[in-house]
């Protein structure tokens, strides 16, 4: 079934330019004008994400975040937030409030469907079981937990998706390209991105201890995950 995205935001020219993109590929897209509106929409029609603008009419963006992060029952809907070029203010605290991404304007479209496609991956539910483990590893993909040896290994939230693409990956090889678009949401993959991915699986490694020997490097190419002792 289609993912469902509500896009909140009262500029008309750039709600209908994301209306349009999202559409494009095939998202069923409904819209909110205002805060109000936006919360009444999430209450009748439950939505798989938020695209929400911070400047809002009335009750704003970041009201709106905080909002559905207090309510259980939205608690863990995924927003990406639309903000202005110079508010990291509002951007920090929205982050803080618990959105998942944000995307400052000027935007390209292109890659707000990457985000859009991205941040729906990471919230889906997990593949198989709930729990994982293989050797002294245990991974809880429900509480975003891992313990090695039975002791908590403490990830951040990219190094957690980081080893979650690897482990649902079952063995097969996930070039950097495919890392970075699944768990960072970026299309293009430069040297720098690059980079990016190996300067996280070495400190993934590193707080898998032992365990950490299980990723893998495939010369040039990428990372797997090794099941087998
Ligand atoms: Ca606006």
């Amino acid at each position: 079934m289609a993912a469902r995205v509500l896009v909140v935001e009262d500029e008309p020219d750039i709600r209908d330019l994301v209306v349009l993109h999202l559409e494009r590929e095939g998202f069923q897209v409904r819209t909110a004008r205002n805060g109000a509106e936006a919360l009444r929409h999430v209450k009748t029609a439950p939505p798989d994400l938020v695209v929400l603008d911070l400047m809002l009419p009335e009750l704003g963006g970041l009201e709106v975040c905080r909002r559905l992060r207090r309510d259980p029952s939205t608690a863990s809907l995924p927003v990406i937030m639309l903000t202005a070029k110079g508010d990291e203010a509002d951007r920090l605290v929205g982050l803080e409030l618990g959105a998942d991404d944000y995307i400052t304007k000027p935007f390209s479209p292109k890659e707000l469907v990457a985000r859009v496609k991205a941040v729906l991956r990471r919230a889906r539910p997990p593949e198989g079981p709930a729990v994982f483990s293989v050797g002294g590893l245990s991974v809880d993909f429900g509480k975003r937990q891992v313990a090695v040896g039975g002791a908590p290994a403490v990830l951040t939230p990219k190094e957690f998706d980081l080893l979650r693409a690897l482990i649902e990956a079952r063995g097969r090889v996930l070039s950097r390209e495919v890392l970075l678009d699944g768990v960072w949401g970026y299309a293009r993959a430069g040297e720098i991105e690059s980079r990016t991915v190996d300067v996280h699986v070495r400190r993934l490694r590193q707080k898998l201890g032992v365990e950490g020997r299980r990723i893998v490097t495939a010369k040039s190419v990428g990372y797997r995950f090794e099941e087998a002792e």
